[in-house]
Protein backbone atom coordinates (compact mmCIF):
# COMPACT_ATOMS: atom_id res chain seq x y z
CA UNK A 1 0.00 0.00 0.00
CA UNK A 2 1.14 3.42 -0.79
CA UNK A 3 0.00 6.74 1.31
CA UNK A 4 0.39 10.08 -0.74
CA UNK A 5 0.70 13.01 2.00
CA UNK A 6 0.23 16.40 -0.03
CA UNK A 7 1.25 19.07 2.49
CA UNK A 8 -0.20 22.44 1.35
CA UNK A 9 0.03 26.08 3.15
CA UNK A 10 -3.83 26.13 3.81
CA UNK A 11 -4.83 21.59 4.25
CA UNK A 12 -2.74 18.63 4.55
CA UNK A 13 -4.34 15.27 2.48
CA UNK A 14 -3.52 11.98 2.69
CA UNK A 15 -4.39 9.24 0.08
CA UNK A 16 -4.06 5.31 0.57
CA UNK A 17 -3.60 3.59 -2.74
CA UNK A 18 -3.43 -0.42 -3.54
CA UNK A 19 -1.48 -2.01 -5.78
CA UNK A 20 -2.84 -0.60 -8.75
CA UNK A 21 -3.42 2.54 -8.36
CA UNK A 22 -7.12 2.75 -6.91
CA UNK A 23 -7.70 4.80 -4.35
CA UNK A 24 -8.41 3.50 -0.44
CA UNK A 25 -8.92 5.76 1.07
CA UNK A 26 -8.53 9.91 1.51
CA UNK A 27 -8.95 12.38 4.59
CA UNK A 28 -7.86 16.49 4.67
CA UNK A 29 -7.13 18.74 7.53
CA UNK A 30 -6.19 22.26 8.29
CA UNK A 31 -2.89 22.36 8.67
CA UNK A 32 -1.43 23.48 11.67
CA UNK A 33 -0.99 27.16 11.30
CA UNK A 34 2.80 28.43 11.19
CA UNK A 35 3.75 25.40 14.18
CA UNK A 36 6.77 23.07 12.74
CA UNK A 37 6.16 20.60 15.48
CA UNK A 38 2.34 20.34 15.04
CA UNK A 39 2.32 19.77 11.60
CA UNK A 40 4.95 17.33 12.06
CA UNK A 41 2.50 15.59 14.55
CA UNK A 42 -0.60 16.11 12.32
CA UNK A 43 1.51 14.14 9.15
CA UNK A 44 2.14 11.27 11.50
CA UNK A 45 -1.28 10.97 13.34
CA UNK A 46 -2.92 11.04 9.52
CA UNK A 47 -0.46 7.95 8.52
CA UNK A 48 -1.07 6.32 11.97
CA UNK A 49 -4.77 6.36 11.03
CA UNK A 50 -5.09 5.08 8.08
CA UNK A 51 -2.85 2.03 8.90
CA UNK A 52 -4.91 1.57 11.09
CA UNK A 53 -8.52 1.88 9.26
CA UNK A 54 -6.70 -0.07 6.30
CA UNK A 55 -4.89 -3.12 8.33
CA UNK A 56 -1.42 -2.42 6.91
CA UNK A 57 1.55 -0.46 6.87
CA UNK A 58 2.10 1.46 3.73
CA UNK A 59 4.94 3.92 2.34
CA UNK A 60 4.95 7.01 2.56
CA UNK A 61 5.84 10.01 -0.35
CA UNK A 62 5.36 13.57 1.08
CA UNK A 63 4.36 16.30 -1.57
CA UNK A 64 5.61 19.74 -0.27
CA UNK A 65 5.26 23.01 -1.80
CA UNK A 66 9.02 23.58 -1.24
CA UNK A 67 12.00 21.13 -2.05
CA UNK A 68 14.63 20.02 0.03
CA UNK A 69 18.26 21.42 -0.45
CA UNK A 70 20.41 18.96 -1.23
CA UNK A 71 23.27 20.80 0.38
CA UNK A 72 21.82 21.29 3.60
CA UNK A 73 19.12 18.29 3.73
CA UNK A 74 16.70 20.87 4.86
CA UNK A 75 13.47 22.67 2.74
CA UNK A 76 13.61 25.78 1.32
CA UNK A 77 11.82 27.79 -1.25
CA UNK A 78 8.06 26.43 0.97
CA UNK A 79 5.28 29.13 0.87
CA UNK A 80 4.38 27.70 4.25
CA UNK A 81 7.47 29.60 6.25
CA UNK A 82 7.42 27.54 9.40
CA UNK A 83 8.62 24.53 7.45
CA UNK A 84 11.72 26.86 6.14
CA UNK A 85 15.08 25.37 7.06
CA UNK A 86 14.23 23.03 9.33
CA UNK A 87 14.99 19.16 8.70
CA UNK A 88 11.80 18.05 7.70
CA UNK A 89 12.37 14.94 6.18
CA UNK A 90 14.46 13.56 9.09
CA UNK A 91 12.60 14.49 11.20
CA UNK A 92 9.65 12.75 9.85
CA UNK A 93 11.21 9.98 9.02
CA UNK A 94 12.52 9.65 12.90
CA UNK A 95 8.13 9.96 13.88
CA UNK A 96 7.59 7.43 11.57
CA UNK A 97 10.28 5.11 12.17
CA UNK A 98 10.57 4.06 8.25
CA UNK A 99 12.43 6.17 5.17
CA UNK A 100 10.10 8.37 3.28
CA UNK A 101 10.33 10.07 -0.23
CA UNK A 102 9.66 13.80 -0.98
CA UNK A 103 9.39 15.85 -4.00
CA UNK A 104 7.65 19.83 -4.31
CA UNK A 105 4.04 19.36 -5.62
CA UNK A 106 4.90 20.37 -9.18
CA UNK A 107 7.13 16.68 -9.52
CA UNK A 108 4.16 15.09 -7.66
CA UNK A 109 1.86 16.77 -10.29
CA UNK A 110 3.41 15.61 -13.47
CA UNK A 111 4.29 11.81 -11.43
CA UNK A 112 1.01 10.92 -11.34
CA UNK A 113 -0.14 12.32 -14.73
CA UNK A 114 3.01 10.11 -16.56
CA UNK A 115 1.77 7.18 -14.64
CA UNK A 116 -1.81 6.97 -14.51
CA UNK A 117 -3.44 10.74 -15.85
CA UNK A 118 -3.05 12.27 -18.99
CA UNK A 119 0.21 11.14 -20.06
CA UNK A 120 -0.04 7.72 -19.11
CA UNK A 121 3.00 5.59 -20.91
CA UNK A 122 4.59 8.49 -22.44
CA UNK A 123 8.43 8.03 -22.45
CA UNK A 124 8.97 11.45 -21.19
CA UNK A 125 6.37 14.24 -19.69
CA UNK A 126 6.96 17.80 -18.76
CA UNK A 127 4.22 18.47 -16.15
CA UNK A 128 3.74 22.08 -15.68
CA UNK A 129 1.65 23.53 -12.84
CA UNK A 130 0.63 27.26 -14.17
CA UNK A 131 -1.26 28.79 -11.78
CA UNK A 132 -0.50 31.52 -8.89
CA UNK A 133 2.93 30.67 -9.90
CA UNK A 134 4.77 28.28 -12.28
CA UNK A 135 6.37 24.73 -11.63
CA UNK A 136 7.05 21.98 -13.00
CA UNK A 137 8.41 18.82 -12.96
CA UNK A 138 10.19 15.91 -15.18
CA UNK A 139 9.12 12.39 -15.84
CA UNK A 140 11.44 9.78 -17.19
CA UNK A 141 9.76 6.16 -17.95
CA UNK A 142 7.19 6.77 -14.91
CA UNK A 143 10.14 7.85 -12.81
CA UNK A 144 11.15 11.83 -11.67
CA UNK A 145 13.92 12.75 -13.13
CA UNK A 146 16.67 14.32 -10.35
CA UNK A 147 19.72 16.19 -10.40
CA UNK A 148 22.32 17.45 -7.74
CA UNK A 149 20.82 21.05 -7.42
CA UNK A 150 17.19 19.66 -6.75
CA UNK A 151 15.87 21.91 -9.31
CA UNK A 152 14.73 19.77 -12.21
CA UNK A 153 12.18 21.24 -14.76
CA UNK A 154 12.13 24.89 -12.41
CA UNK A 155 11.88 26.97 -15.89
CA UNK A 156 9.19 29.45 -14.20
CA UNK A 157 12.06 31.62 -13.40
CA UNK A 158 14.00 31.53 -16.53
CA UNK A 159 13.53 34.47 -18.70
CA UNK A 160 10.41 34.44 -21.02
CA UNK A 161 12.76 33.63 -24.76
CA UNK A 162 12.61 35.14 -27.83
CA UNK A 163 11.51 38.70 -26.02
CA UNK A 164 10.18 41.30 -27.94
CA UNK A 165 11.27 45.11 -27.22
CA UNK A 166 8.24 45.27 -25.39
CA UNK A 167 9.07 42.42 -23.02
CA UNK A 168 12.10 43.78 -21.96
CA UNK A 169 13.36 44.00 -19.24
CA UNK A 170 9.75 42.77 -17.99
CA UNK A 171 7.87 42.72 -15.37
CA UNK A 172 9.54 42.18 -11.81
CA UNK A 173 9.27 39.15 -10.09
CA UNK A 174 9.89 37.91 -6.70
CA UNK A 175 12.73 35.77 -7.14
CA UNK A 176 14.39 39.28 -7.32
CA UNK A 177 14.87 38.84 -11.38
CA UNK A 178 12.51 40.66 -14.24
CA UNK A 179 10.95 39.55 -17.08
CA UNK A 180 10.54 35.66 -15.99
CA UNK A 181 8.49 32.87 -17.38
CA UNK A 182 6.51 33.08 -14.35
CA UNK A 183 5.29 36.94 -14.53
CA UNK A 184 4.03 36.54 -17.87
CA UNK A 185 2.02 32.76 -17.62
CA UNK A 186 0.97 32.72 -13.68
CA UNK A 187 -2.53 34.17 -14.01
CA UNK A 188 -1.85 36.97 -11.97
CA UNK A 189 0.96 37.84 -14.56
CA UNK A 190 -1.55 37.46 -17.37
CA UNK A 191 -3.87 39.90 -15.47
CA UNK A 192 -1.10 42.47 -14.72
CA UNK A 193 -0.04 41.90 -18.44
CA UNK A 194 -4.10 43.08 -19.43
CA UNK A 195 -3.95 45.52 -16.99
CA UNK A 196 -0.60 47.20 -18.38
CA UNK A 197 -2.36 47.06 -21.95
CA UNK A 198 -6.42 47.94 -21.42
CA UNK A 199 -6.19 49.95 -17.93
CA UNK A 200 -8.78 47.24 -17.10
CA UNK A 201 -8.58 45.26 -13.63
CA UNK A 202 -9.39 41.70 -14.24
CA UNK A 203 -8.33 38.67 -13.15
CA UNK A 204 -7.62 35.46 -15.62
CA UNK A 205 -10.46 33.64 -14.96
CA UNK A 206 -12.49 36.85 -16.43
CA UNK A 207 -10.18 37.66 -19.13
CA UNK A 208 -10.90 34.29 -20.11
CA UNK A 209 -14.52 34.49 -20.06
CA UNK A 210 -14.55 37.95 -22.07
CA UNK A 211 -12.51 36.67 -24.34
CA UNK A 212 -15.04 33.81 -25.44
CA UNK A 213 -17.83 36.29 -25.10
CA UNK A 214 -15.95 38.36 -27.78
CA UNK A 215 -14.03 41.05 -26.45
CA UNK A 216 -11.44 42.34 -27.93
CA UNK A 217 -9.17 43.54 -25.47
CA UNK A 218 -9.20 40.62 -23.59
CA UNK A 219 -9.29 38.20 -26.82
CA UNK A 220 -5.52 40.27 -27.76
CA UNK A 221 -4.52 39.90 -24.07
CA UNK A 222 -5.07 36.05 -24.40
CA UNK A 223 -3.62 35.48 -27.97
CA UNK A 224 -0.26 37.60 -26.31
CA UNK A 225 -0.57 34.93 -23.54
CA UNK A 226 -1.09 31.83 -25.70
CA UNK A 227 2.18 33.27 -27.78
CA UNK A 228 4.14 33.56 -24.93
CA UNK A 229 3.18 30.11 -23.22
CA UNK A 230 3.86 28.76 -26.86
CA UNK A 231 7.71 30.32 -26.38
CA UNK A 232 7.94 29.06 -23.14
CA UNK A 233 7.40 25.75 -23.92
CA UNK A 234 9.52 25.43 -27.16
CA UNK A 235 12.32 26.12 -24.99
CA UNK A 236 11.68 22.88 -23.04
CA UNK A 237 10.66 20.67 -26.43
CA UNK A 238 14.07 21.77 -27.83
CA UNK A 239 16.16 21.20 -24.36
CA UNK A 240 13.94 17.59 -23.46
CA UNK A 241 12.04 16.73 -26.36
CA UNK A 242 9.14 15.15 -24.07
CA UNK A 243 6.84 13.15 -26.14
CA UNK A 244 4.18 14.56 -23.80
CA UNK A 245 3.63 18.36 -21.49
CA UNK A 246 0.49 18.10 -19.32
CA UNK A 247 -0.80 21.17 -18.05
CA UNK A 248 -1.78 21.97 -14.17
CA UNK A 249 -3.11 24.70 -11.99
CA UNK A 250 -5.65 27.09 -12.81
CA UNK A 251 -4.35 28.00 -16.09
CA UNK A 252 -4.95 23.99 -17.85
CA UNK A 253 -8.55 24.79 -17.96
CA UNK A 254 -8.02 27.31 -20.57
CA UNK A 255 -8.99 24.53 -22.98
CA UNK A 256 -8.07 26.49 -26.40
CA UNK A 257 -4.49 26.25 -25.02
CA UNK A 258 -4.48 22.68 -26.11
CA UNK A 259 -5.18 23.91 -29.89
CA UNK A 260 -3.53 27.36 -30.11
CA UNK A 261 -0.28 26.97 -28.58
CA UNK A 262 1.00 23.25 -30.32
CA UNK A 263 0.12 25.32 -33.65
CA UNK A 264 2.15 28.29 -32.38
CA UNK A 265 5.44 26.61 -31.13
CA UNK A 266 6.32 24.92 -34.39
CA UNK A 267 8.12 28.68 -35.18
CA UNK A 268 10.35 27.98 -32.32
CA UNK A 269 10.82 24.05 -32.27
CA UNK A 270 14.35 23.60 -33.66
CA UNK A 271 12.74 20.53 -36.06
CA UNK A 272 10.53 20.75 -39.03
CA UNK A 273 7.71 18.92 -37.91
CA UNK A 274 6.55 18.86 -33.91
CA UNK A 275 5.32 15.89 -32.74
CA UNK A 276 4.98 16.67 -29.00
CA UNK A 277 1.42 16.45 -27.37
CA UNK A 278 0.14 19.03 -25.00
CA UNK A 279 -2.79 17.81 -23.05
CA UNK A 280 -5.23 18.68 -20.21
CA UNK A 281 -4.05 16.95 -16.86
CA UNK A 282 -6.40 13.68 -15.82
CA UNK A 283 -6.42 14.02 -12.17
CA UNK A 284 -6.32 17.93 -11.53
CA UNK A 285 -6.14 18.75 -8.14
CA UNK A 286 -5.50 15.37 -6.90
CA UNK A 287 -2.36 14.85 -8.67
CA UNK A 288 -0.50 16.51 -6.04
CA UNK A 289 -1.16 14.14 -3.63
CA UNK A 290 -1.37 10.55 -5.92
CA UNK A 291 1.84 11.45 -6.90
CA UNK A 292 3.13 11.86 -3.87
CA UNK A 293 1.65 8.00 -2.98
CA UNK A 294 3.83 7.16 -6.26
CA UNK A 295 7.19 8.48 -5.11
CA UNK A 296 7.54 4.74 -3.96
CA UNK A 297 7.49 3.33 -7.62
CA UNK A 298 9.76 0.46 -7.71
ZN1 LIG B 1 11.48 34.92 -11.11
Amino acid sequence: MRLGVDLGGTKIEIIALGEGGEERLRRRIDTPRQDYEGTLRAIVSLVEQAQAQLGRRGSVGVGTPGALSPASGRLRNSNSVCLNDRPFKVDLETLLGREIRMANDADCFALSEAIEGAAAGAEVVFGAIVGTGTGAGVVVRQRLLTGPNAITGEWGHNPLPWPRDDERPGPACYCGRRGCIETFLSGPGMSQDHARTSGQALDAREIVRRAAEGEAGCEVTLQRYEERMARSLAHVINVLDPHVIVLGGGMSNIQRLYENVPRLWGRYVFSDVVITRLVPPQFGDSSGVRGAAWLWND
